[in-house]
C-alpha cells in the first residue's frame, strides 16, 4: 500500500527531462496529473460534496497528524489539518474519475479547484492555493450530531500524535505497554468501522472519508506491519522503521 500523498503532484516537476525536449505551454491532455493523484479539497469545493456531485464514498481523509508523503519535500510528513482527497484507483495513484482510454475526466465540468488551477507548465497558481482554505470533515459533517460525536471520539482516541508517541516508546523501557496500547488502538479502529456499518447501516465505502484509512493500513507509515490470526493482532517492525 502506498503512503497517502499530501499534494497533487505537478507533472512538470516529475518529468523534467520530457519538458526540456518539448516545452508545454497549454494542456495537451496527456493525463499525467490525473494519473499521479487526485486533488485535495478546499472551501471552494464544498458545494460539490454538499450537492452530491462528488459523493463522500469517492473521498478519503488524511487525518490531522497522520504521516503522508509530501512529493515536494520527498518525505513523509505529519499533516496539520484534515486533508480530504478523491480516492485513487486500486493499486495506483490515478484519480478514480480519470478515464484511462479517453484520457478524460468523468466530472470535468465540476472538477475541484486544484484540478482547475493546475497548469503543469506554470505552477504558480497551484502553489499559491494548495495549502489554503482546506476543507475538513468538520466543515462537512459537524451538524450531523451523533455521527460527528463518533468521529470526534475516534479522532481523540486514535490521534496520530498519540500513535507516534507509542511507536517511539517501542524502543524504550515501556515497550510492552506501548505495544499493548497500539494493538488496542488498532482493534478499536477496526471495530468502530464494523459497528457503524452493521448497526448504523452506513455505506462501507464512506468509512475512509469518515474515519480516514484504517489504522491497520496506515500504521505501515510508522514502519510497522500488522499480522492477524483470528482476533489476535501482532505488530511486526519493517525495515522502514527508524529507531
Ligand atoms: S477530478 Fe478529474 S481532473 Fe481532477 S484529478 Fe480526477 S480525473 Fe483529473
Amino acid at each position: 500500500m502506498h503512503p497517502d500523498r499530501i499534494r497533487k503532484p505537478i507533472p512538470s516537476k516529475l518529468s523534467a527531462g520530457t519538458q526540456k525536449r518539448k516545452p508545454i505551454t497549454a494542456c495537451i491532455r496527456c493525463g499525467t496529473c490525473c494519473q499521479k493523484g487526485g486533488p485535495s479539497f478546499h472551501h471552494a469545493d464544498k458545494n460539490l460534496i454538499e450537492k452530491g456531485i462528488i459523493h463522500s464514498r469517492h473521498l478519503y481523509t488524511i487525518r490531522r497528524g497522520q504521516l503522508a508523503y509530501d512529493n515536494v519535500r520527498d518525505c513523509l510528513m505529519p499533516v496539520d489539518s484534515d486533508i480530504i482527497k478523491i480516492k485513487g484507483k486500486k493499486d495506483s495513484w490515478a484519480c478514480i474519475f480519470f478515464e484511462e482510454d479517453e484520457k478524460a475526466c468523468r466530472i470535468y465540468a465540476n472538477r475541484p479547484l486544484e484540478c482547475r488551477v493546475l497548469k503543469c507548465w506554470d505552477t504558480r497558481e497551484i502553489e499559491k492555493i494548495y495549502a489554503e482554505n482546506r476543507l475538513t470533515r468538520k466543515d462537512l459533517i459537524s451538524e450531523v450530531k451523533g455521527l460527528w460525536d463518533l468521529i470526534k471520539d475516534h479522532q481523540g482516541r486514535c490521534d496520530h500524535e498519540k500513535i507516534h508517541k507509542w511507536v517511539k516508546a517501542l524502543d524504550s523501557a515501556i515497550k510492552k505497554e506501548a505495544r499493548k496500547e497500539l494493538i488496542e488502538l488498532i482493534q478499536y479502529d477496526t471495530e468502530i468501522r464494523k459497528l457503524v456499518v452493521s448497526k448504523a447501516g452506513l455505506d462501507a465505502e464512506m468509512l475512509d472519508f469518515l474515519f480516514g484509512r484504517p489504522l491497520i493500513e496506515t500504521i505501515e507509515n510508522y514502519g510497522l506491519n500488522v499480522e492477524q490470526s483470528g482476533k489476535k493482532i501482532s505488530l511486526m517492525s519493517t525495515s522502514r522503521r527508524k529507531k
